[in-house]
């Protein structure tokens, strides 16, 4: 499988996570649960940007914060 150049610097607020795993049905070769039962990226190169975009809305709690790593601009959540 041929690798897909990460977009996004990937922050997870560990505090906001209510382990829903909604992040991971959507990109599941991005994200994870670690064994704290909190989301944590596994591979930021695990899915192309929009499914990592599509990952972070679906969070209930807003608890994934994507920055586009060519502009430094806060892609979400949205401001
Ligand atoms: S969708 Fe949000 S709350 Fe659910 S596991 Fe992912 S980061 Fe945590």
């Amino acid at each position: 499988m041929s690798k897909i150049s990460s977009r996004y610097t990937i922050i997870i607020d560990e505090s906001k996570c209510i382990a829903a795993a909604s992040c991971i049905s959507v990109a599941m070769n991005t994200f994870s649960l670690n064994n704290r039962n909190v989301a944590q990226v596994t591979d930021e190169n695990g899915d192309d940007a929009e499914l990592i975009l599509l990952a972070a809305q679906s969070c209930p709690t807003n608890a994934i914060t994507l920055i586009d790593k060519k502009s430094g601009e806060y892609v979400w959540p949205l401001k």
